[in-house]
């Protein structure tokens, strides 16, 4: 007999062996009221302690539970891809594995879902975490992200978030994109809503992250830029640029062919040399940067696709649902 999954709950692990119980307990308390058929989904990312055993055993006492793992440790959001990828829920959740995430706000999540959103994001309005290594980082993060993408949400990198599963289709999931999602979306049309969720301090274990995922969350922004292109798209310049030393280049060129000033030969020669390699370099920078351009149209052009075949679609069919 095959099931119809309605939710599916991904979780990413990485040395998790204390929490990894507590947040099976956790998730299943808080979605197996709600009365829909579910999974959760932990996906073990190349832990070295228990945490993969300790997630099969529970596993085996549960069909709820399926477990996809990493034999080595690929970060949080390709976790969150492949668990994502395996889920088979119409709708999915995404969450911290650390119990810093509270599952007890899943129902409301879904509820405002249903209420015709595309993705439901957490809000840890108080969010218990280090304010020099993690909230003043974030906030500047929202702001930046805010003004690229022009969708001011206030906590893009809270990992408690409810999607209908359609929208997680061909989305840029890598480094740490998975903050970027819901903007990304939103701008494409679809119907973003921010709820307030609870958060927690970390119970068991240390966080796995330092102020280097600043550093990566500024370098996807520039990703995200590009994708949208948002502004004029500079990367050009470097083609028009080219053409200043290929002027002075075919200056040279035209004084040694027509053999002005022989003394001067070996001077031109090089400079013709040096200006014409400056402008091939400045072409190909160029023709680099149509590439990554295009590339983000075609994202951008996939995206909106998408969400014209969400917004084609009723969304809100609660009473055939619960
Ligand atoms: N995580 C992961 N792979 C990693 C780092 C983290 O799967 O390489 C998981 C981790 O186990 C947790 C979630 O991602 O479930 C968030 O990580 P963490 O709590 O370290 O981040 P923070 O809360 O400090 O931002
Ligand atoms: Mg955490």
């Amino acid at each position: 007999m095959t099931r119809t999954i309605e939710l599916s709950i991904v979780a990413p692990l990485y040395n998790e062996e204390e929490s990894v119980g507590h947040l099976y307990k956790a998730i299943t308390d808080a979605v197996s009221p709600m009365g829909l058929e579910y999974e959760i989904l932990f996906v073990n990312d190349g832990s070295k302690d228990k945490t993969l055993d300790n997630a099969i055993a529970l596993a085996k006492a549960d069909h709820h539970l399926r477990v996809v793992n990493f034999r080595k440790n690929y970060g949080q959001t390709p976790a969150m891809a492949a668990g994502i990828d395996n889920a088979r829920g119409d709708i999915i959740v995404t969450m911290d594995g650390d119990l810093q995430n509270d599952p007890s706000d899943i129902p409301m999540m879904v509820k405002t879902l249903r209420e015709g959103y595309d993705i439901v994001v957490g809000w840890r309005h108080n969010r218990q975490d280090k304010l020099i290594t993690r909230k003043i980082p974030s906030m500047i993060a929202n702001r930046l992200i805010g003004k690229v993408t022009g969708v001011p949400i206030k906590d893009n990198g809270c990992s408690l978030k409810v999607y209908r599963a359609e929208v997680m289709q061909s989305l840029p999931f890598y480094n740490e994109l998975h903050r970027f999602i819901p903007a990304l979306l939103s701008v494409s049309g679809a119907r973003v809503a921010e709820v307030k969720v609870k958060h927690h301090a970390r119970q068991f274990g240390e966080s796995k992250y330092g102020l280097s995922r600043v550093y990566k969350v500024l370098l996807d922004l520039l990703t995200i830029k590009t994708i949208l292109s948002v502004a004029s798209h500079p990367m050009r310049w470097f083609t028009k640029l080219s053409g200043i030393p290929l002027l002075v280049a075919l200056i040279c060129t035209i004084l040694l062919a027509l053999d002005v000033n022989e003394s001067n030969l070996v001077v031109e020669t090089t400079l013709a040399i040096l200006f014409f390699s400056t402008a091939i370099f400045l072409i190909s920078l160029g023709f680099l940067s149509e590439l990554i351009f295009a590339k983000g149209n075609i994202a951008i052009g996939k995206l909106a696709l998408l969400t014209a075949q969400l917004n084609s679609e009723k969304v809100i069919e609660p009473e055939s649902r619960i």
